[in-house]
């Protein structure tokens, strides 16, 4: 996917526009998502430009997982929460909006409402085996 430098996270990276700053480290930014779908809704992103995962530089990928990680766990001990749901979206058809990559850490009370994720019937074993067996082929 082509990378628009003029994306908001960009922006956000290049101190054009504020954020509501977590941590930061050589690699990666981690910020507070300003339109949390739970308390303590934050973001990570690496400090490249990459606009999906699949794009993303595979040293930049391995250190914004550390940060996800770190933030996740703060996230859990910050907001008492006994989980936390970490997600990232690629592309249009999967809801991405911001086309920097990013990673959502959102705590999670256990009480609140599912996030509409789960499948609701199991799959044929054929057909999971044909999809597995079709994924593996596609493999670099
Ligand atoms: P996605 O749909 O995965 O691309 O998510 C983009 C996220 O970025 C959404 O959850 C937005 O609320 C969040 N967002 C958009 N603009 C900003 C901003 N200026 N600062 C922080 N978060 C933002």
């Amino acid at each position: 996917m082509s990378y628009d430098d003029n994306n908001i996270f960009a922006k956000i990276l290049r101190g054009e526009i504020p954020a509501h700053k977590i941590y930061e480290d050589a690699r990666s930014f981690a910020f507070m998502d300003i339109m949390p779908i739970a308390e303590g809704h934050s973001l990570v992103i690496p400090k490249c430009p990459a606009a999906d995962l699949l794009s993303l530089d595979a040293d930049y990928a391995a250190a914004t997982i550390q940060t996800v990680q770190k933030i996740a766990r703060a996230a859990k001990r910050a907001f008492d929460a006994p989980g936390v749901f970490v997600g990232q979206l690629n592309g249009e058809a999967a809801g991405q909006t911001v086309f920097h990559i990013h990673f959502h850490v959102i705590p999670r009370d256990g009480k609140s409402a599912p996030f509409a994720f789960h499948g609701r019937k199991e799959a044929a074993s054929e057909i999971l085996s044909a999809h597995a067996a079709k994924i593996a082929a596609a493999l670099e």
